[in-house]
């Protein structure tokens, strides 16, 4: 089977057995935990859209592993114009679910394994590339949905991983058999950790000899034995307990990060894919944060869609949409998405074919992308919120427009123009805040600043990839300065 149909994803994510906390309880069964379940829907669209026939072009694509249709989640980019296909993609997705669809991290891992490995077997002699295409094959095939786990808790950051107080700050190695390696530590803030079949984990920094054991890459099945997961907190999650679906925002979909732990965990030697390459670790990091860096561009910019399209409503609501300073309000905004969605294409079409054969971003425009992606989300919230007024955050709950007898009142006083319902203006509103101060602010807030790697992650790249000595040149040549 090379596409899963959402049901089929549904239905395989019961079959795993994950330990997951979720304040303070062990959740019986994740699939249908009311808080946990629209990031589920999320994900689910990734397979949905997969099989509509107007969205093949973007949600599939041809593997060049077997030469069957394969979502495009899992596949490694052939072309730069698969690189741009996947930033629409992503758009695509954020448009339809105004949340964190979680996949791309799979994705974005495969693709930066693929060539590492690639590069690593052919230095070092190592046998590492063909395990993976190993398990590519399978993930192919199982239309899997796969967690890149990049992120350690890190400790102190002012420390090496092998000087750290306490050896599981870094996921390490602690034990090496005939059979596998043992691994211990932690990966945190994982997106999509509770809705996906395997794990593939990557080392976070670059390393030293010292650290070697840190230096350590390898797949898993999500449920393997030793592994729990402890599931993060999201600003006004318990309203997804509460019956109704205004106060909520948006019902259906929804995004998570969680706490990974492994506890001794055994991996077989197959599915390791780094053990001890430290000169590669550096290099796993840069192109995954790369690939990361570009989906940024793509799904920030589809919330973003949906955010712009909720603060004209309320705008058309509030009876105001002819004032000349919301329109422009609302340019601002299309221009600050458009900027975020042009740096995206632009670093996938400047992309090029690595040693695999696999492409790669344009790494100093993927980071320039990210680094907008920064900025940009926080201005395009501060204007929604600015368009959508106070009423956003000082509205009586759903209850009280249901109830028989305030509910008269909320219905007068809350009403904008006469011909739109309360209701709708309500609706509109707690969407707005959910993009901006609630769940799905996780996503397009503070994972804007953090995810993919903190503002000064890129400017590092930035300074790196920058070339400020050519450009010195240049002005030499310009200002009659002979070069040296
Ligand atoms: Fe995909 Fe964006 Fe979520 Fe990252 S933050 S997993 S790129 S939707
Ligand atoms: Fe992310």
């Amino acid at each position: 089977m090379a596409l899963k149909t959402a049901q089929q994803y549904e239905d395989s994510l019961r079959k795993l057995k994950l330990k997951v906390y979720l304040q303070g309880e062990l959740v019986d069964n994740p699939v249908d935990h009311p808080i946990i379940k629209p990031s589920m829907n999320s994900v689910k669209m990734t397979y949905e859209l997969a099989q509509d026939p107007q969205y093949e072009d973007l949600m599939t694509a041809t593997s060049h592993l077997s030469g069957e249709k394969v979502n495009r989640f899992c596949h490694l980019h052939q072309s730069s114009e698969d690189l741009v296909k996947k930033v629409k993609m992503q758009r695509l997705l954020g448009q339809k679910t105004a949340a964190c669809f979680q996949r791309c991290v799979g994705m974005d891992a495969i693709n930066a394994v693929d060539s590492v490995t690639f590069e690593m077997d052919n230095k070092l002699g190592t046998t590492y590339h063909k395990r993976f295409i190993k398990f590519l094959t399978m993930m192919q095939e199982e239309d899997l949905t796969v967690d890149g786990a990049m992120t350690d808790p890190k400790g102190d950051r002012g420390l090496p991983p092998s000087k750290q107080e306490d050896a599981d700050l870094f996921v390490h190695v602690v034990e090496r058999r005939q059979d596998g390696i043992v691994v211990s530590g932690a990966k945190a803030h994982q997106t999509g950790a509770i809705n996906s079949h395997w794990i593939l984990v990557m080392p976070t920094i670059a390393m030293g000899r010292e650290d070697a054991d840190y230096a350590v890459s390898f797949v898993a099945p999500a449920d393997a034995e030793g592994i729990f997961y402890i599931y993060g907190r999201q600003s006004c999650d318990t309203r997804k307990l509460e019956e109704g679906d205004i106060d909520v925002g948006n019902k259906q979909f929804g995004g998570h990060e969680a706490l990974m732990v492994f506890d001794n965990v055994f991996i077989p030697w197959e599915n390791v894919l780094m053990c001890g390459e430290y000169e590669f670790s550096g290099l796993l990091v840069e192109r995954f944060a790369g690939y990361h860096r570009q989906s940024y561009g793509g799904c920030k910019v589809g919330v973003g869609d949906v955010l712009i399209g909720a603060a004209a409503l309320a705008a058309d609501y509030n009876g105001a949409a002819k004032a000349s300073h919301l329109k422009d309000k609302l340019i601002e905004m299309v221009h600050l998405n458009e900027t975020l969605y042009a740096c995206g294409i632009a670093c996938s079409a400047e992309g090029h074919k690595t040693a695999s054969g696999t492409y790669l971003i344009d790494l100093l425009l993927a980071n320039v992308c990210k680094q907008n992606v920064t900025r940009f989300p926080y201005e395009i919230a501060r204007l929604a919120e600015d368009i959508a007024g106070g009423l956003m955050v000082t509205m009586p709950s759903e209850k009280d427009l249901r109830h028989p007898e305030i509910g008269k009142v909320v219905e007068k006083y809350f009403r904008g123009v006469a011909s739109v319902p309360t209701e709708y203006r309500m609706r509109i509103l707690r969407l707005i805040e959910n993009i901006t101060l609630g769940t799905a602010a996780v996503g397009y807030r503070t994972e804007s600043m953090h995810g993919a790697g903190s503002p000064q992650a890129q400017r590092i790249m930035i300074a790196r990839q920058g070339n400020i000595e050519q450009k010195k040149e240049l002005a030499k040549a310009i200002a009659g300065i002979p070069a040296q």
